[in-house]
């Protein structure tokens, strides 16, 4: 029997089946710790109860178990040693069926219904709302930090939010039951015996009320430097192959060294305030069983406790302040917790800038697509574009030009309403964007771009993600327009996986740019977007590859309204109007040879070209 077979007979996992830690969230996370937890473990507050009630049972059985010792010692001076066994063999019995059975049957349910109903479900369940808040999050929220910073502050705030919640169960609800128990025992044998417990639980609460605040701040700032360490190292990891073109291998390392070493100090202060802690909890924790068992020592000597009662009394005390000692540690821990749980918290909750409306309209299908005098600066003074007026009819195909930095690839993301515009507004069809869901917005929306990222996930997969519901023979007949057929058929991962089930991405086969843009191709045909913008956002492809997907591109465009960032002479040529921006502004409009005859800024780029590529960098 290994204990997973033994879980299973016994069932346990159903004590977490009314659970469902993948149900949604009341609205958005509360920013302040007490409101959060509540947010993120409603549904769950049951089963949390029912779990704190098994572990303040199993709280008093060892106070049971003195009082049981206490009375064997009694009834055996009572009975002396004829009679012993007897006149006691029934309760003699009992003793030993609590010790053997009650008691690890009480413990066992109680850890069980900790380690497999609260700690995975509520892990989950703050996993799973807090990734769903984070996702909704605008593009900006993710600009503004480092993607590994941000995926492990949902994890530790999941594991810290689930630790204090079994802990609190597991110690604080353990040692409150233990406690009212002892208590209870004590007044039994004298009042007297409670009030000093009592007095020095008093000394013990402010001794931990103090150490504890300091301890937890101590903790946050050691989770935040350990945050540092992880964004530094991911931003490296993931630049990798900059760090080293730039050889700058050594800067990397003193940028990693200093946060490293930051995090150590903060680790250290931490623990240098942790010892001293954990050293005077050990001298406070002494004083209980040596007064405690004092105080009853005397009361025997006066007559009023029995042997048994040293013994019970001894026994608790004893207890008590090992207890003590291991509640103080799991305190320090949850408190610990709680400054992690903090620190994600204060990253991770702030409200969606980016939102649906309350009554979305829907996005239609067909209809011009229109920049009405939009205004947008990445929320500075300037930058960005100004004063953009520009009308896209629909099944017209728009090309962009300008130098870089002139603002083409804001005029996209502000179209796919990656940020609100700060001025004017955006149109499809007479819809403002802001009336739309982002989602049927984007579902509106086929992107292709040259340095498409590409999930670490199969072909297939990576094809269809527009549209994920698209049949074999869509995808098929959208790659084989896309001509990715021939190659994605000859791919093979590490792991040997072959053709449309190759793994792309990090750890999969490498693409050529060509092959990653006729992916994205595929893609954007899957989709079938009324709208389609063209990105080409590096350098261009060489003609051969061009050549080929010449054909894929047209058909691509084809009944489409598209917008297209062009560098290539090929792409410009297909285009019904060219609009060419200058520093954020619309320079000139109009079709090849009208901005040519124009003799402008696009007759200079034009002129500059240089095998049929412009050259913008040379036009700055
Ligand atoms: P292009 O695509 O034509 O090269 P961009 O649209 O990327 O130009 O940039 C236009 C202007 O907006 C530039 O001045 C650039 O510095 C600024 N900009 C672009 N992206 C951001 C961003 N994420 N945050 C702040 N400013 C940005």
């Amino acid at each position: 029997m290994t204990p997973d077979r033994i879980a299973d007979a016994l069932k346990l996992d159903r004590l977490g089946r009314n659970l469902k830690p993948f149900a949604h969230a009341d609205g958005p996370p509360p920013d302040r710790l007490v409101p959060f937890l509540a947010w993120s473990t409603r549904g769950a507050w049951g089963m949390l109860g029912l779990a704190a009630l098994f572990s303040s049972l199993v709280g008093t059985f060892d106070v049971m178990a003195a009082i049981l010792l206490g009375t064997v010692i009694d009834r055996a001076l009572e009975t002396g040693v004829e009679a012993l066994w007897q006149a006691n063999s029934l309760f003699l019995i009992g003793v030993t069926a609590f010790l053997l059975l009650l008691r690890p049957l009480g413990f066992g349910l109680s850890a069980a219904m900790q380690s497999i109903v609260v700690q995975p479900n509520v892990n989950t369940m703050v996993l799973t709302r807090l990734h769903r808040w984070t996702m909704g999050q605008d593009i900006t929220f993710f600009d503004n930090d480092f993607a590994g910073r941000i995926a492990q502050k949902q994890m530790q705030t999941a594991r810290a939010i689930s630790d204090i919640m079994v802990e609190t169960i597991n110690s604080v609800v353990f040692g409150l039951a233990s406690l009212v128990a002892t208590t209870i025992l004590l007044i039994s044998i004298d009042w007297r015996l409670s009030a000093i417990t009592l007095v020095w639980l008093v000394g013990y609460i402010a001794f931990i009320a103090w150490f504890m605040p300091r301890i937890r701040m101590r903790s946050k700032a050691r989770a935040a430097a350990r945050a540092a360490v992880t964004g530094q190292v991911v931003d490296t990891v993931t630049n990798m192959r900059t760090v080293k073109l730039f050889a700058s291998a050594g800067h990397e390392d003193a940028a990693a060294l200093d946060s490293m070493g930051r995090y150590m100090d903060r680790a250290r202060e931490f623990g240098t305030l942790s010892t001293v802690f954990r050293s005077l909890l050990m001298v406070l924790a002494g004083t209980l069983p040596v007064i405690l068992v004092g105080a009853v020592l005397w009361l025997w000597t006066r007559g009023v406790a029995t042997p048994g009662d040293i013994a019970a009394a001894g026994t608790v005390s004893l207890r008590l302040s090992q207890m003590t000692g291991w509640i103080s540690f799991t305190l320090m821990g949850i408190y610990a917790n709680i400054g992690e749980a903090e620190d994600g918290i204060r990253t991770l909750t702030p409200a969606h800038k980016l939102t649906d409306p309350e009554n979305p309209g829907r996005a239609p299908y067909r209809g011009d697509l229109v920049f009405d005098d939009i205004s947008f600066a990445y929320g500075r003074q300037k930058g960005g574009v100004e004063g953009i007026q520009l009308r896209i009819r629909e099944g017209e195909k728009v090309g962009i030009v300008g130098a870089s930095g002139a603002g083409k690839s804001t005029l996209v993301s502000l179209l796919l309403r990656l940020y609100d515009v700060e001025g004017g507004r955006i149109t499809l069809g007479g819809q403002d964007l802001r009336w739309m869901k982002q989602d049927d917005l984007r579902a509106r929306i086929g992107m292709v771009t040259q340095d498409t990222a590409m999930f670490n996930r199969t072909a297939r997969e990576n094809i269809v993600y527009g549209r994920p519901d698209a049949t074999e023979e869509e995808m098929i007949a959208a790659t084989k327009r896309a001509e990715a057929h021939e190659f994605i058929l000859g791919l093979q991962d590490h792991q040997g996986n072959t053709g449309y089930d190759a793994y792309l991405g990090e750890r999969g086969v490498k693409l050529s740019g060509g092959q990653r843009q006729r992916i994205a191709l595929a893609r954007a045909i899957v989709k079938d977007a009324p709208v389609l913008v063209l990105d080409e956002a590096t350098s261009a492809l060489d003609s051969e590859v061009e050549a080929s997907i010449q054909s894929a591109l047209e058909q691509v465009m084809e009944g489409k309204t598209v917008l297209a960032i062009a560098h290539r002479l090929s792409t410009i040529a297909r285009m019904d109007r060219i609009v060419v921006m200058d520093a954020g502004r619309i320079a000139e409009e109009g079709t090849h040879h009208e901005l040519l005859a124009r003799d402008g800024l696009y007759a200079r780029y034009w002129q500059r070209q240089s095998g049929g590529f412009l050259s913008l960098e040379a036009a700055e």
